[in-house]
């Protein structure tokens, strides 16, 4: 059973070394987050006590509530924050401070509590990049790669690929403005590599040798109910699927690529990945995902 989320009239105030930590997004209900964090201290704090007394918990917040959100936080003694769907991007302006690799990205998931004000960090393409290499043995080099979405997360997933010399990149989006908006982005943030945007999901490098890897960077799948962002049957020839959404951990995207037998992944080593390295950031420390993992597949039985 996954813990309840707090409303932003329910935060409790941390006093005397304790430490606040949390992520908020819209919805939220479906985050493991808490859990993994929850077993990570728990593991730090055998060696060191005072991680005893930090706590994470999910926050409900209403995209229009992010910015009266920050202060209220930082007040009540929150020292580090993840970000979801859909704050990811909508943050970069209430910002003190932006790490050099979040600002080439355009998007932020960590929040670190540094010299009176908000320091954004982006680990999701990290936490990405290395469950790639986990699920499929291969690098993000090694692809051809379609993203499909164009909010946060993309964001994060293009810059990775393109940081990591993928063969050749295209995006797919439902408002396709927005990936070109996006496109235009990268360019202004210093990649010079082309980026297709497609108006359709399709394979544009099938007279390649490389093999296609598909992202699903959208928020389809999120809920049972949603449909898959794509038709695998368009792609007749071997692709790869990672979808990075894990709760619910197959979905209709997967199911589809499970049928076909095509090699796929969700999004859950990602969300270990990016959670180990924001908890480095906040803590100082080495974090292993081992803990993380164990306390994810409690959480998703
Ligand atoms: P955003 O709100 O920033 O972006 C949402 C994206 O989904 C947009 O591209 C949007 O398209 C698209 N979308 C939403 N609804 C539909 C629909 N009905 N049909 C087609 N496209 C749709 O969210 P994020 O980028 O932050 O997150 C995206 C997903 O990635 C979420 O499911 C999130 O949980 C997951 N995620 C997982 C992580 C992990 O560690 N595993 C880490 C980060 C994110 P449009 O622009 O047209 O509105």
């Amino acid at each position: 059973m996954l813990e309840e989320p707090l409303s932003l009239n329910q935060l409790p105030n941390f006093y005397n070394n304790e430490v606040g930590l949390a992520v908020l997004g819209y919805p939220i209900k479906h985050s493991i987050s808490p859990e993994l964090h929850a077993a990570a201290l728990k593991e730090l704090s055998e060696k060191e006590p005072i991680f005893r007394k930090w706590k994470y918990q999910k926050i409900e917040v209403l995209p229009n509530r992010l910015a009266e959100a920050l202060p209220l936080l930082s007040d009540s003694g929150y020292r580090g924050l993840n970000l979801t769907i859909p704050h990811k991007v909508e943050v970069l302006p209430l910002l003190d401070c932006i790490d050099d690799q979040a600002k080439v990205m355009g998007a932020v998931n960590t929040l670190s509590w540094e010299n009176q004000g908000w320091k954004g960090y982006n680990t999701d393409g990290a936490g990405l990049s290395g469950d790639i290499y986990n699920a499929f043995g291969k690098r993000l080099k090694d692809f051809n790669v379609l993203v499909l979405g164009a909010g946060g997360a993309s964001r994060a997933a293009v810059s990775q690929c393109l940081m990591e010399d993928c063969q050749n990149l295209a995006i797919y989006n439902r408002s396709i403005e927005r990936a070109s908006h996006l496109s235009e982005i990268l360019r202004t943030n210093g990649f010079s590599q082309e980026v297709l945007i497609l108006d359709q999901p399709v394979n544009p490098f099938a007279d390649t040798n490389s093999e296609l890897l598909i992202i699903n960077a959208t928020s389809l799948g999120l809920r049972r109910e949603d449909p898959s962002p794509v038709d695998l049957s368009v792609f007749p020839e071997l692709v790869y699927v990672y979808d990075m959404v894990y709760n619910p951990p197959m979905t209709k995207l997967l199911k589809q690529a499970k049928e076909k037998k095509i090699p796929f992944s969700n999004g859950l080593g990602m969300l270990v990945g990016q959670a180990a390295r924001s908890l480095e950031i906040w803590t100082g420390r080495d974090i292993s995902e081992n803990a993380m993992r164990q306390g994810a597949k409690l959480a998703l039985t």
